[in-house]
């Protein structure tokens, strides 16, 4: 049993996650609309400092997926894990890690809903991070 004294987030800036439903926070440039994840404060589109925090839909489609078996530099959560990109209605599409292990459980154009989830433990503190989960599965 690991002792936890806080939930932290892996990264500040990425997603809502103390309310009820996890929202990941993008970008959006008050100009043209322009969004971009994670957050910058130039809008790529009119290269001024034109942009604002929002958050999006946390339901989107998966538009394309892989298995990862060896950890990125810097990654200090299990393997094997899948990533994806998924396309949220705002139109932007966002890379993400999945709830799945396997790709068997994927597939092209489902819908995947965001969530917050264990990313690691360390030094008494349990990291989330968000992660993208397929929106048919525990669901009775
Ligand atoms: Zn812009």
């Amino acid at each position: 049993m690991v002792y936890v004294k806080e939930k932290v987030p892996v990264k500040e800036g990425l997603f809502k996650w103390q309310d009820e439903e996890a929202k990941l926070i993008v970008a959006k440039c008050t100009k043209c609309g322009e969004m971009v994840f994670p957050q910058q404060s130039f809008c790529p589109e009119c290269c001024l400092e034109t942009m604002e925090p929002v958050t999006i839909n946390s339901i989107g489609k998966l538009k394309c997926f892989t298995r990862i078996t060896a950890p990125p530099p810097g990654y200090k959560g299990s393997v094997p894990y899948t990533a994806g990109i998924v396309e949220f209605p705002e139109g932007i599409r966002i890379l993400g890690i999945t709830t799945e292990k396997e790709v068997v459980n994927l597939e092209p154009g489902m819908e995947m809903e965001v969530i917050v989830d264990t990313a690691f433990i360390e030094d008494e503190k349990e990291y989330v991070m968000f992660k993208y989960k397929p929106v048919s599965q525990g669901e009775d």
